[in-house]
């Protein structure tokens, strides 16, 4: 699942965007609510992408989840570069 803004864009592996537990952490620990936890697991709140400041804490949340990088975090404004 890959949603884009203006400057950011974000995408959560599909093998676990319907992890509740992980949508959980996401919401918890991201300052702006880029992250949101519905019924079908993690979600992406679109307005506030543009809102992200780098921070990595929802890289840091998602170690061990799934994939290497369960959660990518792209600056569109870089052309695309990925936060690492
Ligand atoms: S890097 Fe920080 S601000 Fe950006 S989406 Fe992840 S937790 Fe949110």
């Amino acid at each position: 699942m890959r949603k884009d803004g203006v400057f950011i864009a974000v995408e959560v592996d599909d093998s676990v965007a319907s992890d509740a537990a992980l949508a959980a952490k996401l919401a918890e620990v991201c300052p702006v609510d880029i992250f949101a936890a519905g019924d079908g697991g993690v979600q992406i709140v679109e307005k506030n992408l543009d809102e992200c400041v780098l921070c990595r804490l929802c890289l840091d949340a998602a170690v061990g989840w799934g994939s290497d990088t369960p959660v990518k975090v792209l600056k569109l404004y870089d052309d695309g570069a990925v936060l690492t």
